[in-house]
């Protein structure tokens, strides 16, 4: 009869521990399952943002475009200056009223500012008005020396870019060796306008009555040199310029012939972007489309 007791108990006992273990389980699995209802609801409402950014259609609220790790295509329903300009206003906080010499200097040098490079920093306006302030932009850049030269850098992702390129094709710089192909200073800038140009000129050019010698030299404080993203060298093979182009490296200052460019996209990229192909003494130039 103890016996008996005991094992009403022992057994009473045993069906309370399964039916606390059965509870804890059962609200384990009631956590569990909103937990997923959430995600699934999270999931849900997460979709037309993405939407909102694969399609790039507007408006997209509060959504900063710079976050995703997708890369940047403009909408191809917008025209060439639509596509571009899309692109350039993601790096420039202003874009310049058409007409103005800050717009003449965007269409003659603004093709790094479609630059999606996240290691690449853009200047915040299109002049330099002097050497110090060349000196505080250039002094925030992250520099590169390119292979087998001395003196001469280029922002870092630029120099990454032409040394894969130099290393498939010998391209040699334009003097040969030296900074002045490379990154350059103010002085330098107004050292090379003086030997090309004068003040004459430049008021032309800020009238947009002269444009030509865009091609020849920059005007002060507005050299893609100064933002250490363009070389001069030396091309004169298929070769070469295939190697440049595929590191994205392109001809984008019209008559500038030994004047590169890193722009940092692929070849088949630049006319989503709006840039017009265009042929010039047997040399593709890729224009802003301003
Ligand atoms: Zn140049």
């Amino acid at each position: 009869m103890k016996l008996t007791i005991r094992n009403k108990k022992i057994i009473t006992r045993a069906i309370r521990k399964a039916t606390f273990i059965s509870i804890v389980i059962l609200i384990i699995f009631i956590l569990v399952a909103s937990n997923e209802i959430t995600h699934h609801k999270l999931a849900r409402t997460a979709q037309p943002l993405n939407v909102c950014l694969n399609t790039d259609s507007l408006p997209c609220p509060n959504i900063s475009t710079e976050t995703t790790s997708k890369p940047f295509i403009p909408n191809p329903e917008l025209n060439e200056q639509q596509r571009f300009l899309s692109a350039i206003a993601r790096k420039l906080t202003t874009v310049p009223q058409a007409g103005t010499y800050e717009y003449i200097l965007l269409r003659a040098y603004g093709a790094v500012f479609v630059n999606q490079d996240v290691g690449i920093k853009l200047p915040p306006k299109h002049l330099f008005a002097n050497e110090q302030e060349t000196q505080e932009f250039q002094a925030t850049l992250t520099m590169g020396n390119v292979d087998g030269t001395k003196d001469c850098y280029l922002q870092k992702s630029a120099s990454d870019a032409l040394n894969k390129a130099r290393s498939l094709q010998k391209i040699p710089l334009k003097s040969g060796y030296g900074s002045g192909d490379c990154t350059r200073t103010f002085s330098t800038n107004l050292r090379f306008w003086r030997k090309y140009a004068n003040n004459q000129i430049l008021a032309k050019v800020q009238q947009g009555k002269e444009t030509k010698i865009l091609g020849v030299v920059a005007p002060p404080g507005t050299s893609q040199h100064l933002w250490g993203l363009a070389i001069d060298l030396r091309v004169g093979s298929k070769e070469q310029r295939k190697a440049l182009n595929q590191n994205g490296w392109f001809q984008t200052v019209q008559n500038d012939v030994p004047h590169w460019t890193y722009v940092g996209l692929t070849e088949e990229d630049l006319p989503l972007f709006g840039f017009k192909k265009q042929i010039t003494g047997g040399i593709t130039y890729w224009i802003t489309p301003l």
